[in-house]
């Protein structure tokens, strides 16, 4: 870890879940690695979430060796997915941890410097501020600067808003989604912490640039009207950059991953997953461009379009489907005569899951054969 020449191998801006997670694979695959994680800010931090993680998180941090993350914190398996009147409600085969991210990133955070990361508090503005690396990794979030230097594009983004209120007893052990008639993807959720408290938020797709966003004032009126009752406090705002149809990364030595790779699932608001998942692959891109050779940008661009290129194309099409809220409504029904449609949208929502033909004809049951058809060609099941 030591650099008399000031110099690394590896250099991680932002140490959210995206870039703990890219040091701790990194270490994982080469011990050795000279590896910096740079943060604005000292940790623990809190960052604006609705704190769920899903079991597939705990399930590739342990392929590079991190357990325990979530330990003291409660297991939940009830969600319940609501529109209007229509609402299914069911058991999750695995379970989800609702836990404050000013516990979680410190934790992934102590991790990476217990595997030999140095952890560096430095604001950064440009890629001149940088040290001398071979590669760096851009994990700074929904406001990258190092996507920014990259010249990518912003994408869609939702603005959601997060609050902590006490958990009323009937909605203990759930984590409730309802989606709201405002520009979707839009819906509030209360997830229950397990320790007496709730995160409760409510966020909306944002309108195009030009247009004035959803005040603060507008978001907590949509919170309330969707899921009344609750007392917050601890309110927080943050942008959401929703993944899309193509996810691209150049070649070169600047790998992007999680929010600044414009990772965020357009139908459920969760990225965690997706940044840990780009996470692990940066990591072990760069630990085989910097001892193997090859271009780190391509080989972490196949590496992640290997897991999430087909999955992706899949969450785009169904946020699209579920612009229209007749298909909403139809995919609760199915859901609700269908364990195996409940179960397929989980995948969807939380991890990795695909579009299968009977979740088609589920979400598109309300519009006819004609946009199954077109449905099914778009995904490629023919
Ligand atoms: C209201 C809300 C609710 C959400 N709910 C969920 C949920 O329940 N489950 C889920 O999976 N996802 C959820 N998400 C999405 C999730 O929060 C993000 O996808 C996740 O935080 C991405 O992790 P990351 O490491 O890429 O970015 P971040 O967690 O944003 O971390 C980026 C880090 O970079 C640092 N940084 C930023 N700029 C600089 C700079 N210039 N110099 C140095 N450091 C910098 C920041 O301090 C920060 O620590 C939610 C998002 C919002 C806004």
């Amino acid at each position: 870890m030591i650099t008399p020449d000031g110099s690394w191998d590896l250099v991680v801006v932002g140490a959210g879940p995206a870039g703990a997670t890219t040091a701790l694979a990194a270490l994982h695959a080469d011990p050795s690695l000279r590896v910096l994680l740079l943060d604005r800010s000292d940790f623990p931090r809190d960052k604006s979430c609705g704190d769920g993680i899903a079991p597939h998180c705990f399930a590739k941090l342990a392929s590079i060796g991190v357990t325990g993350v979530e330990d003291g914190w409660t297991p939940l398996t009830r969600l319940e997915l609501a529109r209007g009147e229509g609402s299914v409600e069911g058991t999750m085969s695995r379970p989800v941890h609702v836990i404050p991210r000013q516990v979680f990133d410190a934790r992934l955070v102590e991790r990476a410097v217990e595997r030999g990361a140095a952890f560096r508090r430095q604001r950064v503005t440009s890629v001149d501020d940088l040290p001398d690396a071979g590669v760096v990794v851009g994990a700074d979030g929904a406001h990258s600067v190092l996507r920014a230097h990259l010249g990518l594009p912003t994408g869609r983004r939702a603005l959601a808003i997060r609050g902590y209120a006490p958990t009323p007893p009937d909605r203990r052990g759930t984590q409730v989604i309802r989606y709201g008639d405002r520009r979707q993807p839009a819906y509030a959720w209360a997830f229950d912490r397990g320790d007496g408290l709730s995160n409760i938020g409510y966020g909306e797709l944002l309108p195009p640039d030009g247009e004035d966003p959803p005040s603060r004032a507008l978001l907590l009126d949509q919170l309330e009207q969707l899921l009344p009752g609750y007392d917050g406090a601890e309110w927080k705002g943050h942008h959401l950059p929703l993944s899309s149809w193509r996810w691209d990364q150049p070649d070169g030595r600047v790998l992007l991953v999680g929010d600044a790779a414009g990772l965020i699932n357009p139908m459920t608001g969760e990225g965690i997953y997706y940044a840990i998942a780009t996470g692990i692959a940066a990591g072990q891109s760069s630990v085989r461009a910097l001892r193997g050779g090859g271009d780190p940008g391509a080989l972490h661009r196949q590496a992640v379009r290997d897991q999430l290129g087909r999955h992706l194309k899949h969450t785009f099409v169904a946020s699209r489907l579920a612009e229209h809220p007749v298909i909403v409504d139809g995919g609760i029904r199915v859901a609700r005569r269908d364990r195996r449609v409940f179960d397929e949208l989980v995948e969807l929502g939380l991890g990795d899951g695909r579009i299968s033909g009977r979740l088609v004809r589920g979400l598109a049951g309300g519009l006819g054969r004609k946009a199954v058809t077109a449905t099914r060609a778009r995904v490629g099941l023919t």
